[in-house]
């Protein structure tokens, strides 16, 4: 599909930076460790995220081109204790700028460990995509490493409580990259946004 042609286009610092506002972009953004990378390359057929984290390029936002007007987006996942505190200040005030100002962007997948779901940056995302109206596609990922049950059991209590909390523009899938768990749901809901 058109996603084999990725390559990394630019690792942008501030919105100013950003390729030109124009056509479909998706964004993905979890939690440091939540398998974003993984996700990425096993729903592109490439190794984009690899790049991602080769230094100088782990700036805020990595674009990714897919075609004339097509984008990926590789947020930054701050959750490790290892970023400095004014670096996180600089990242979330930049990632919302981003996420307040781009006409392009047209959802939002959101990468959680089905082993942790819900930490304060998702649910720092989860506020955002709903005060937005953007929608939002969560993969649960490692679904591999619990037993088949206890990944739907998971998957029903976090989807009640995001109703709950943040109403009906959220949807949500089981997934694993190394099982391929849930590969095609992830890949039609992607499609979708980007106009394919
Ligand atoms: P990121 O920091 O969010 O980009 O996370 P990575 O994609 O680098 O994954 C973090 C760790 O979890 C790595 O050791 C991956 O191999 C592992 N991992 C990622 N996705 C899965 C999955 O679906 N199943 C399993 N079992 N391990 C995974």
């Amino acid at each position: 599909g058109l996603c084999q042609q990725a390559t990394f286009l630019i690792s942008a610092a501030k919105v100013d930076q950003c390729p030109d506002d124009q056509g479909y972009e998706v964004a993905f953004a979890g939690r440091s460790n939540a398998g974003k990378s993984s996700a990425l390359n096993t729903l592109t057929h490439a190794s984009l995220a690899r790049t991602s984290k080769t230094p100088g390029r782990t700036q805020l936002l990595n674009f990714f081109r897919l075609d004339e007007e097509r984008r990926l987006v590789d947020l930054p996942g701050y959750g490790y204790a290892k970023v400095p505190i004014p670096l996180k200040l600089h990242w979330q005030k930049h990632l919302e700028a981003y996420l307040g100002s781009r006409e392009s962007l047209r959802g939002l997948m959101l990468m959680m460990d089905i082993r942790h779901p819900l930490t304060e940056f998702d649910r720092m995302m989860l506020d955002w995509s709903g005060a937005s109206g953007m929608p939002m596609h969560i993969l649960l990922t490692k679904a591999d490493k619990l037993a088949f049950g206890a990944a739907k059991t998971t998957l029903l209590k976090v989807q009640q409580e995001i109703r709950k909390g943040w109403g009906d523009h959220v949807s949500i899938q089981l997934f694993s990259a190394p099982k391929r768990i849930g590969v095609e749901d992830a890949q039609t809901v992607l499609g979708h946004w980007l106009g394919l």
